[in-house]
């Protein structure tokens, strides 16, 4: 019998998929990687494997150890998952101003979940720093070992999308991509994708797509690291670049706001079925602008990030989007 865990062989593969009003408008085939069905329900299902599985071959995880790391939440629920389908045991510390819906979710699958203030990275009390302290104390506490995943600097990350999601792009576009475009979080999704496009093909165009209130925007078309804005968006958005990002070839970018992204979220699931969190809104408000700087009969993939069933407390909460000054349509009554 195959003794790895079948939840393993359910990460990855995922379809590509036409988005009917993106491509309709633009001309440009537009295709989404429908990573929403990952068994986490997001992309990032595929960096906490890569991760695992890289530090326990390397063997700073050893069996039974415990799994550190802070997260918006998509990384933890991915890591809480494959830590109970391989014996770990997983340690996850978040913002509190992440949904309410994520910490539901990391204690269901048995996380042991810190929530700490959201506050600026050079802060100690940062959740990336928590965490890091968290499994030190840990490894000299316990028997067993534990590793901090730090996936904004583990190139595991990074390597884990240029073998799956970038190689699985090439192929399921048979070569044609035209351009790809994504945010950033950590960057393993942009840096791995775009490594392996532009090593089969040179020519492809890779851009970022920015929420409001990112620095990376303006570093990529100015050379400046600078915010300006905020968003309500979460998992995205970075004010530095990460050791994922360095060596990433960028060719442009584009700055999105949290409207037109949500806007691109409520036709998703009121005109094309497919229920999508914020992150995938801003992608696909990336994509159209791609098409429409590449012009018709351009092929571009972006990826469709989360489940939006995850945000059901703020992106469809008409309160908080009022709260907020965003667009709110006419089905999604208080
Ligand atoms: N969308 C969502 C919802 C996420 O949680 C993340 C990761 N935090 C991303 C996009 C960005 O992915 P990456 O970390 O690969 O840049």
């Amino acid at each position: 019998m195959n003794s790895t865990p079948a939840l393993l062989s359910l990460i990855g593969n995922t379809p590509l998929i036409q988005l009917r009003k993106a491509s309709e408008i633009t001309g440009c085939t537009i295709l989404g990687k429908a990573e929403f069905l990952n068994p986490g329900g997001s992309v990032k299902d595929r960096t906490a494997l890569g991760i695992i599985l890289d530090a326990a071959e390397k063997g700073s995880l050893l069996p039974g150890g415990t799994i550190v790391e802070g997260t918006a939440g998509n990384t933890g629920i991915g890591i809480s998952l494959i830590a109970n389908a391989m014996g770990y045991r997983s340690v996850i510390v978040m913002p509190d101003t992440q949904s309410q819906e994520k910490r539901d979710i990391l204690r269901l699958y048995g996380a042991q979940l810190h929530l700490v203030p959201a506050v600026p990275l050079a802060d100690p009390q940062h959740y990336t720093k928590v965490s890091a302290r968290l499994a030190e104390k840990l490894c000299t506490e316990e028997e067993r070992g534990a590793i901090w995943a730090d996936q904004f600097d583990n190139v595991a990350n990074r390597d884990i999308h240029y073998r799956t999601t970038g190689s699985e792009i090439w192929q399921q576009t048979a070569g044609t991509v035209d351009g790809f475009c994504c945010a950033v979080g950590t960057g393993g999704t942009l840096a791995g994708v775009s490594a392996i496009l532009k090593q089969k093909n040179p020519h492809i165009c890779i851009a970022l797509s920015d929420p409001q209130g990112a620095s990376l925007y303006r570093h990529y078309t100015q050379g400046v690291l600078k915010a300006e804005g905020s968003s309500v968006m979460e998992g995205i958005g970075q004010s530095r670049v990460t050791k994922n990002l360095e060596g990433a070839v960028v060719d442009t970018g584009f700055e999105l706001s949290d409207s037109e992204a949500l806007n691109w979220v409520f036709h998703m699931l009121k005109e094309e079925g497919i229920c999508l969190g914020g992150s995938s809104g801003i992608n696909i408000a990336g994509a159209v602008a791609m098409a429409k700087e590449l012009g018709p009969g351009h092929t571009i993939v972006t990826i469709l990030c989360d489940i939006g069933t995850r945000y059901q407390s703020k992106l469809f909460n008409p309160e908080f989007l009022r709260s907020k000054g965003l667009p709110q349509p006419d089905w999604l009554a208080d």
